[in-house]
C-alpha cells in the first residue's frame, strides 16, 4: 500500500490548503482588533446564517450541543417532563435532555433513512411531552411534513437537530427554517467547520431569539441583573471569522458531496455491489436511501451490510478510511439504563447500529480514491 493510494475518512488538509490565506487574513483581523467574544465577525455570521437557512434570526453559541441546551433551556423544559427524539444519533441529541433534568423519550427510526419515524410519534406524545427532537441524521433532513402536523396538533415545539444537515432541504425549504428552532454545530468534521467548536440556533420568533441571547451570556440583561439563570454559551469571534470565509465555500462543498454520493452509486453499480434495502445477501452494500424531495447534503455516505465489522477491518487494514456512526443506540447506554428501556424496543435503530458504516465523501475527494474505496469493498465480498 503507498501514500498515493490511502483514503483518509476525512482530509480537512485538502480543504485548508484552498482556503489557507483568506482564513489566515481573517484570523488576524481578530488579533488586530483583540475583540475575542461575540462582536462584529459574530453578528455578521448570524445574519448570514440566517439568511443561509432562511429565518429571521440566528444566535451564535459556543457548540451545537449547547444549541439544543439553549433551545431546551429557552423552552423552559426541565424535571418531570419529556422531550420525544430518535435512539439513534450522535450522544447530544438525548444528552441535553438529561442534562436540563428532562426524561428523553424514544422513538424508532424509519429502516430506510434512519430518521426518526413519524408513524410511531403520535404514540409517543403523553401529557408530560414539552418538545418533539427530530435529527436529519448524515445530512438528509427527517420527515418535517408529518411531524410538524403532530407537534401542531398536540400544541409542542419543535427543535430541530440540524447539526449534520446546514443547507439540507424539504420541498425547497433549508434545513432549521421547519421548527421553533434549528441547532447547527460547527464541530470541525461538520459540513461547515470551525477551527474548533462552534454552534447556532436558528429561529424565526423575534422574542425567543432575545431570550437565547441573554440565556447565552448567564442569562444577564443588562450586564450583572438575572432575570434568568443560563450559562457561557458564547461563539467566539476567532471561530465565527473562520466562519464567515469558510461559509462562503460552503454551497460548492456541498455541491461536491452531493456529486460524490452520485459518484459512488455509479462506481457501487458498475461493481455489482449493489443489494437492495431488505435484501438479505452478504455479498453488497446498501446504498444510502434519498427520499424524494429532499437535498441531501451527505454529512456522512452510509453504507449498510450484515458483513459491517469484517468489511471495516478489511478496509481499514488497506488504507482506507471508515467509521461507525453509531455503534450503540441511545436506549442501550449505560447512563439511559434508568430510562428502563431494552433491547429490542428499537429494532431500526439497533439493526443500523450494527450494520452501517460511513464511507469517506469529503468534497476534496477524487475519483480514484473514490474507485479505490469501491475497490476495497469488492475486494472484501470477493473473497
Ligand atoms: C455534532 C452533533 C451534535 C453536537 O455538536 P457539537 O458541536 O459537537 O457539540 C449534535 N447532534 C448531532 C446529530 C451531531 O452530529
Amino acid at each position: 500500500m503507498t501514500a498515493t493510494t490511502r483514503v483518509p475518512l476525512l482530509d480537512l488538509q485538502a480543504q485548508h490548503a484552498a482556503i489557507r490565506d483568506e482564513v489566515l487574513a481573517a484570523v488576524e483581523r481578530v488579533f488586530a482588533s483583540q475583540r475575542f467574544i461575540l462582536g462584529p465577525e459574530v453578528e455578521e455570521l448570524e445574519r448570514r446564517m440566517a439568511e443561509h437557512c432562511g429565518v429571521a434570526h440566528a444566535v451564535g453559541v459556543s457548540s451545537g450541543t449547547d444549541a439544543l441546551l439553549v433551545a431546551l433551556m429557552a423552552e423552559g423544559i426541565g424535571p418531570g417532563d419529556e422531550v420525544i427524539t430518535t435512539p439513534y444519533s450522535f450522544f447530544a441529541t438525548a444528552g441535553v435532555v438529561e442534562r436540563v433534568g428532562a426524561r428523553p423519550v424514544f422513538v424508532d427510526v424509519e429502516p430506510a433513512t434512519l430518521n426518526l419515524d413519524p408513524s410511531r410519534l403520535a404514540a409517543a406524545v403523553s401529557e408530560r411531552t414539552r418538545a418533539i427532537m427530530p435529527v436529519h441524521l448524515y445530512g438528509q433532513m427527517a420527515e418535517m411534513g408529518p411531524i410538524l402536523d403532530i407537534a401542531r396538533r398536540h400544541g409542542l415545539p419543535v427543535i430541530e437537530d440540524a447539526a449534520q444537515a446546514i443547507g439540507a432541504e424539504e420541498g425547497g425549504r433549508r434545513a432549521g427554517s421547519f421548527g421553533r428552532y434549528g441547532a447547527f454545530s460547527f464541530f470541525p468534521s461538520k459540513n461547515l467547520g470551525a477551527a474548533g467548536d462552534a454552534g447556532m440556533v436558528v429561529t424565526d420568533d423575534a422574542e425567543l431569539a432575545a431570550r437565547l441571547r441573554v440565556l447565552r451570556v448567564h442569562g444577564a440583561e443588562p450586564k450583572y441583573y438575572h432575570r434568568l439563570v443560563g450559562g457561557n454559551f458564547r461563539l467566539d469571534a476567532l471561530q465565527a471569522a473562520v466562519l464567515n470565509v469558510k461559509l462562503r465555500h460552503l454551497d460548492d462543498w456541498t455541491a461536491g458531496r452531493r456529486a460524490n454520493a452520485a459518484t459512488y452509486r455509479r462506481l457501487f453499480r458498475d461493481a455489482g455491489l449493489v443489494v437492495a434495502p431488505g435484501d438479505d445477501r452478504p455479498d453488497g452494500v446498501v446504498l444510502p436511501t434519498e427520499r424524494p424531495g429532499v437535498r441531501h447534503v451527505y454529512n456522512q455516505f452510509v453504507v449498510r451490510t450484515r458483513r459491517r465489522d469484517e468489511l471495516r477491518a478489511h478496509l481499514q487494514e488497506n488504507g482506507v478510511g471508515c467509521e461507525v456512526y453509531y455503534p450503540v443506540p441511545f436506549h442501550l447506554q449505560e447512563c439511559f439504563a434508568h430510562l428502563g428501556y431494552s433491547r429490542g424496543d428499537f429494532p431500526a435503530a439497533e439493526c443500523a447500529a450494527t450494520h452501517t458504516l460511513a464511507l469517506p465523501i469529503y468534497p476534496e475527494l477524487s475519483e480514484e480514491q473514490m474507485a479505490r474505496v469501491v475497490d476495497g469493498c469488492r475486494a472484501f465480498f470477493a473473497r
